[in-house]
């Protein structure tokens, strides 16, 4: 009789997004009249930019050409997209970094989930509190938990570091030595970020006690303010400690086109063996390269128009955060990110739990966000609304949330 794997049945469930979808649906069927406005959404809603099409339509007509048709892809990705890759996100911001340091995939959030395999199972994890839930749920698959502490309902080898209002939202070096820290800035859930400064700090911390950082830095295009690091190799000693995730679903609208990479420096070792070939080693084995027609399309978001385009498109969605930030602070909320970051991340009023307010806003202002407890413990009485719809339904929304 087969076995299943037992760190499945350790998984937090998927509470989260079907709790809100079932809430959302009966009361749309209770009151069919109430028009929703959904401010919870992680997706992109801008179509693909004009050179992102025209790149892919020119990709298209070489794949139906017997002299230019394409198969399998190289392992780490098309040369012409890795040097693009060097060039415009690296080089160009002083970080040395070569094309064989970079593993074009299908996205950051596969890679997130299958980083933590080339390290050993005994590993302590450390995590943001409120988090991606990646992170957490990938490492218990791989059974990455320790001992379960009921009472708590966590696990001895992931440690949660709390960033909330007190700390401003900064992570705190864990008292308990993690072997791997999962970061992600700008931050989702909390839209908020900390300085190239604070991140010097965890490089150090790192390379002292000897840990990785898993840098997730999928929002790294909505970077407003010039003191945060564009790229964890922007700090001094990083190629020793960090592997850092980039994603084009949120800078350029792939969510359903499907590219991203990932960095390991060949620098990044543990003892003699270098982490850069075990991970070319695990992605040649079980992935098959990104399309070549959508390698091309990353590609296209690095020529002069393709760049001009996604700023344009990177500047409606933070108009809105803008909007809705200077929105709430004028009915009266505390308000955090939504500076470098499309989620506007807001303290529940009058000690209203996550899903109480939740419950609130969609009752009374047919407005759907996302409750911060579904993040981790300590999102509770926090509330997170995305900048990703349109413009006039954000607008309609704050009128609505302003009348309260
Ligand atoms: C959206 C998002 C990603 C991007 O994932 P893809 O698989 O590239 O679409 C990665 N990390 C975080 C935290 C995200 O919110």
């Amino acid at each position: 009789m087969f076995k299943i794997n037992e760190n499945y049945q350790k998984l937090p469930g998927s509470y989260l997004f079907s709790t809100i979808a079932k809430k959302v649906s009966a009361y749309t069927k209770a009151n069919p009249e109430k028009e929703i406005i959904r401010l919870g959404i992680g997706d992109v809603t801008q179509p693909l930019a004009p050179a992102v099409i025209e790149a892919m339509h020119k990709a298209v007509d070489e794949m139906g050409n017997a002299d230019s048709f394409r198969g399998y892809a190289p392992d780490l990705g098309y040369e012409f997209l890795r040097n693009a890759i060097a060039e415009h996100d690296y080089r160009s911001r002083g970080c040395d970094i070569s094309p064989e340091e970079i593993f074009v995939s299908d996205g950051a959030k596969s890679d997130s989930a299958n980083i933590q395999e080339i390290f050993g199972p005994d590993n302590r994890i450390a995590v943001c509190d409120p988090v991606y839930p990646v992170y957490v749920d990938s490492n218990v698959m791989a059974g990455r938990t320790g001992v379960y502490d009921a009472q708590a309902g966590t696990w001895s080898n992931v440690i949660y570091m709390p960033c909330t209002m007190e700390n401003n939202f900064v992570p705190e070096f864990p008292k308990e030595t993690p072997d791997l820290i999962y970061l992600c800035l700008p931050n989702n859930p909390t839209g908020t970020t900390i300085t190239r400064t604070q991140l010097q700090e965890w490089v150090d911390y790192a390379n002292q006690v000897g840990a990785v950082i898993i840098y997730d830095a999928a929002y790294e295009a909505y970077i407003s303010e010039p003191e945060v690091a564009h790229s964890i190799y922007e700090c001094q000693g990083a190629k020793t400690c960090a592997i850092e995730l980039k994603s084009y679903s949120k800078n350029a609208g792939f969510t359903g086109v499907r590219l991203g990479y990932t960095v390991v420096p060949r620098e990044l070792k543990c003892g003699e063996v270098s982490l850069n070939h075990m991970w070319a080693r695990r992605h040649g084995t079980k992935f098959n390269g990104a399309p070549y027609i959508v390698q091309r399309a990353g590609e296209a978001t690095y020529s002069p128009e393709g760049k001009a385009q996604l700023k344009e498109q990177v500047a409606y969605y933070m108009k809105n955060a803008a909007a809705i930030k200077n929105g709430l602070k004028e009915a009266g909320y505390t308000v955090f990110g939504g500076v470098n970051a499309p989620y506007i991340w807001l303290k529940t009023p009058e000690q209203m739990t996550s899903w109480e307010f939740f419950d609130y806003l969609l009752e009374k202002a047919n407005v759907v966000g996302t409750p911060g407890a579904g993040f981790g413990p300590s999102g509770e009485g926090y509330f997170r609304l995305t900048a990703f719809g349109s413009y006039e339904n954000t607008l309609a929304a704050l009128e609505r949330i302003k009348k309260l």
